[in-house]
């Protein structure tokens, strides 16, 4: 158990990591220790560089708010092997494959955006999972992808020919040649470094090149409405709770200006919704009449912004 940093002053001692790491929302920490000063993990603001300790957002699910630039974050404690293959087949999505055709009209719609900016040249995607995107922005682009995941970087490489590496960002070597566009879907919340991350991103685009990401905005109205139970607060696969206004920063300090701010829509197969609401068993074998229903559902909550920032010519 970590102790409180030297000088941290505590209203509590709060930190039990065996119990509220995966405390429920609603847990007995979150009314016990609102307004109490945590004693986290993480030292500085990655944003705004204050040192901590940072005040509690949502105590249950150890996710702090920096004072000094309004970074929310989770500050628990990192797990190893969160990436493992379940988080592709149980985990976090039912079966990512299964619901190809739903991810696929999703990166054709943020890429008829990101051609408004960019129409084509050298293109990064960091965070590409299995390729798909990849796959669907070659008919414009260059393309390379990077990603921590071995095995769906596989099925990329060899199921889709695309030129993936596999690895942390932040551990590449240098490009040989800038980039013209750099892509994180869905990817900065998961990362360890995401200000870091946007500034080795910056420095790989070409001037003029453009960096579009989408990420969760928890100043949305669904996420100010729904609070701790918001759907996408589940550290700590998300660690990275970005605004519109965190996120403006960190892209502002990396030399780049953001040109748009977009509220896509998202679309899911039938299927995968029903287990992520029923879970496995007979409500979801109902809905979906034993799996051979299924379809394909947009919804646009208006919580994934999707940000388009462009470095200087
Ligand atoms: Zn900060």
């Amino acid at each position: 158990m970590p102790s409180p940093r030297a000088g941290a002053k505590l209203g509590d001692t709060v930190f039990r990591p065996h119990r509220d790491r995966l405390a429920p929302p609603g847990g007995r920490l979150a009314g016990a220790n609102r307004g109490r000063i945590i004693a986290g993990m993480i030292d500085r603001c990655e944003l705004c560089g204050r040192v901590g300790p940072f005040e509690p957002r949502w105590p249950g699910w150890q996710i702090v708010r920096c004072g000094g630039c309004g970074l929310i974050f989770y500050d628990g404690p990192p797990e190893a092997n969160l990436y493992s293959e379940s988080y592709f087949s149980g985990t976090e999505y039912r079966d990512y494959l299964a619901d190809e055709r739903a991810h696929r009209r999703n990166f054709r719609r943020r890429l008829r955006t990101l051609r408004r900016y960019v129409s084509g040249g050298r293109l990064l995607e960091v965070g590409c999972a299995y390729g798909l995107f990849l796959d669907e922005a070659r008919e414009h682009f260059h393309v390379a992808g990077i990603d921590v995941c071995q095995w769906p970087n596989d099925y990329a490489r060899e199921a889709l020919g695309v030129e993936v590496a596999t690895g942390e960002f932040l551990d590449q070597p240098e490009p040989l040649q800038p980039y013209d566009a750099v892509c994180m879907w869905d990817t900065l919340e998961h990362l360890p470094h995401p200000v870091r991350a946007i500034e080795r991103a910056a420095a790989w685009l070409a001037p003029g090149g453009v960096l579009a990401v989408t990420t969760n905005d928890v100043g949305s109205l669904v996420a100010c409405v729904r609070g701790r139970r918001w759907r996408q607060v589940h550290p700590p696969t998300h660690r990275w709770y970005f605004s519109r206004a965190t996120l403006r920063r960190a892209v502002e300090q990396a030399g780049l200006s953001v040109e748009a701010v977009r509220y896509p829509g998202v679309s899911r197969g039938w299927a995968s919704m029903a287990h992520g609401v029923f879970g496995e068993g007979a409500l979801q074998h109902a809905a979906t009449l034993g799996g051979r229903l299924n379809f394909d559902l947009t919804l646009n909550l208006r919580d994934i912004m999707y940000v388009i920032a462009r470095k200087p010519a």
